[in-house]
């Protein structure tokens, strides 16, 4: 039977998943993942949590600068991801299998080398990104270098959910200008948060263009925060 959300999600993968069943995503590998865990009425902080396939797109992205505030938990698309995909696709860092390539972030700017993951062409992408902002207008250069970071084998702090730098899919530009859900006082979760941003939506636009999805429209905003989603930006397109 055909399904519109995970032809986006196998089309979005293509060297990773092979197709779909009735209850699985089946990997080029063999390897099987339910579609859901079979936990019904889940609260936004549980798909989070624990993010079956189907979890993954319940939180429309919208593209572009016409996002609407984040307002409630449940506002935080993208942010929940299946951990048995990503592991499948970029492997795990604890045990070195994340394939690496460095990269030269905006070199005409002298913004450094940074180390991407060849999975999924995000390397490629990442530099693709890097020539669109070379391009943009001077104004905006200070908010993108230094590069606050790729690759980083950690857990999301204070989770024990493997963080997008853990698979080296995600980028923070620089730590001077972002502005993170933490730092207005919540602790938890599932604390009310109120959301803030300083980052320019043309900087934003040039990686959405590029398949990377901006953490600055999350509830849970880290709006330094940008990871490479292709599924989610489709996925966007798709609903515009
Ligand atoms: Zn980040």
């Amino acid at each position: 039977m055909a399904d519109p959300t995970l032809d986006v999600l196998v089309a979005a993968y293509p060297d990773f998943i092979a197709r779909y069943d009735a209850k699985d995503l089946i990997l080029k590998n063999g390897q099987h993942i339910a579609l859901s865990d079979g936990a019904a009425d889940k609260t936004p902080q549980q798909r989070i949590e624990k993010a079956d396939i189907r979890d993954m797109f319940v939180m429309p992205y919208t593209l572009g600068a016409r996002y609407k505030q984040p307002a409630t938990p449940a506002d935080d698309p993208g942010r929940a991801r299946n951990q048995a995909l990503f592991d499948a696709m970029y492997g795990d860092c604890t045990k070195g299998q994340v394939k690496l390539k460095t990269i030269q972030w905006l070199p005409r700017l002298g913004g450094g080398s940074l180390r991407v993951t060849t999975a999924n062409g995000v390397a490629d992408r990442l530099e693709a990104v890097s020539r669109d902002l070379e391009a943009l207008p001077a104004k905006f250069h200070v908010y993108l270098k230094p590069s606050a970071g790729t690759f980083n084998c950690r857990v999301i702090a204070g989770t024990s959910r493997m963080s997008m730098h853990a698979y080296a899919a995600a980028i923070d530009i620089n730590v001077k200008f972002t502005d993170y859900w933490r730092w207005g006082g919540a602790k938890k979760e599932t604390d009310k948060v109120s959301y803030k941003n300083r980052i320019p939506m043309e900087i934003v636009e040039v990686f959405e263009k590029h398949g990377f999805i901006w953490g600055g429209k999350w509830y849970h905003y880290d709006t330094m925060h940008f990871e490479y989603r292709p599924e989610i930006i489709a996925l966007a397109k798709n609903s515009k």
